[in-house]
C-alpha cells in the first residue's frame, strides 16, 4: 500500500454535513473529552454547537472517507458507522466502529473492502486494524486476530495479549 501523506483538505465535494461520529467517540485532549463518549458540544445529527470555536484537535481531524478517493459514498461515517483513520506513519489504516455498532465492519461492502486492503497492505509491510469497541482486530487477508484492550489501571502492554484467532 502506498504511504498516505497526512491530508490537509477534504476531497472536492466531500463535506461532513450532519456527520457527528467523530464527536461520539474520538478523544479530544484540548477539551478533556475521553474516547467513547459524546462531546457535550455536539448537536447530534446536526453538527458542532461551537463550530467556529472548536478546538484544534477537532479542526485538524479529517477522516479517511473525507480525504481518500478509494472510499466511496457508502463509507461516509454517518452511513457506514465506521471512521477511517491513517495509522502506522501512513502505512496502514484503522477502521474505528461506532461503539453502538461494533460489528459494522463485518457488513458488506465494508468487510470485503477491508479484506482486499489487508491483502494490499501485507505486501507492503502495512497494517489494517479494526477497532470494534470491544477489541482491536488485526485484519489479514485470510484471518483475523483480536487483542483485548488493557483493563483499567493495567499497563498498555496487556493490550498485546491475543484474545484469539477469530477466523
Ligand atoms: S468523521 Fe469524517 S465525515 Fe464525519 S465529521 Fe469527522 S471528518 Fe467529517
Ligand atoms: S467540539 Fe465540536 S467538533 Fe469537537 S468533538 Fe465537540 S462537537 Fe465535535
Amino acid at each position: 500500500m502506498d504511504r498516505i501523506p497526512a491530508p490537509t483538505e477534504p476531497l472536492p465535494g466531500r463535506s461532513c454535513g450532519g456527520c457527528t461520529l467523530f464527536c461520539k467517540f474520538m478523544g479530544v485532549p484540548e477539551i478533556d473529552r475521553p474516547r467513547r463518549a459524546w462531546c457535550p458540544h455536539c448537536e447530534r445529527g446536526r453538527g458542532c454547537g461551537i463550530y467556529s470555536d472548536r478546538p484544534s484537535g477537532c479542526r485538524g481531524f479529517l477522516c479517511g472517507w473525507s480525504t481518500n478517493p478509494r472510499f466511496g459514498p457508502e463509507w461516509k461515517p454517518d452511513r457506514s458507522k465506521i471512521v477511517i483513520t491513517v495509522g502506522r506513519n501512513g502505512n496502514g489504516l484503522d477502521f474505528q466502529c461506532d461503539p453502538g455498532f461494533p460489528e459494522a465492519w463485518r457488513k458488506e461492502p465494508y468487510y470485503g473492502q477491508i479484506k482486499r486492503l489487508a491483502a494490499i497492505a501485507i505486501r507492503h509491510g502495512g497494517l489494517i486494524s479494526v477497532n470494534s469497541g470491544r477489541n482491536l482486530i488485526i485484519a489479514a487477508p485470510e484471518r483475523e486476530f483480536a487483542y483485548a484492550w488493557p483493563r483499567p489501571g493495567k499497563p498498555a502492554t496487556e493490550a498485546l495479549q491475543t484474545v484469539g484467532r477469530i477466523s
